[in-house]
């Protein structure tokens, strides 16, 4: 069991790591593809590995059992192929190979499980995604009424406004075309 601190690595080393209760992650630089840099042409989690535990055999990667590239803790990490790395890592289909519960933990097995083209789909988030749609297509459809009802309702008033006008200039006057409804927009 490595400890946090240990004094193989220096201090300053110690200073660029946030200890997590469980990753020790990297504070210092952090590469394109996520992972902690200890300098420029070092990865800090090889770094670290190769410092507290020992070499990394030739041409074998670290894999990250906790899926944070840059947590450098070294007892997260594991030397393995990079066959085993691809298989293990997030490639689309070996992640969805050994996915047995969707992202929202439903079961991905029986009648929960739809297989499309390959892709496994979890069957009560993808009713849920559709009820959503629904409802939010219900909303828009709704607006769109709502809007149409505006429209419809704004002459609506001004016919009304005029015919009231024309009555009641007519029974004033006792005729219905008059200066009145000549004003009126
Ligand atoms: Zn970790
Ligand atoms: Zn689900």
């Amino acid at each position: 069991m490595i400890m946090f601190g240990d004094e193989r690595l220096p201090e300053r080393v110690w200073d660029k790591i946030n200890k997590t209760d469980s990753c020790w992650l990297w504070r210092g630089a952090i590469s394109r593809g996520g992972y902690g840099k200890a300098t420029s042409h070092k990865d800090a989690h090889r770094f670290v590995y190769e410092t507290l535990i020992g070499s990394i055999p030739e041409g074998l990667e670290i894999d990250h059992l906790c899926r944070i590239r840059h947590c450098v803790n070294p007892s997260h990490m594991e030397p393995v192929t990079r066959r085993i790395n691809v298989l293990r890592g997030k490639s689309p289909p070996a992640q969805q190979a050994k996915q047995t519960h969707c992202y929202r933990d439903h079961k991905l097995a029986g009648s929960n499980l739809i297989l499309n083209n390959g892709s496994r789909v979890c069957r009560e988030c993808k009713n849920e995604y559709q009820r959503k749609r629904l409802a939010s297509n219900r909303e828009s459809i709704n607006e769109q009424r709502r809007l149409r009802y505006e429209i419809n309702r704004t002459p609506l008033r001004d016919r009304e406004r005029r015919q009231k006008a024309r009555k009641r200039y007519a029974t004033t006057h006792g005729y219905t075309k008059g200066p009145y409804e000549r004003r009126l927009p």
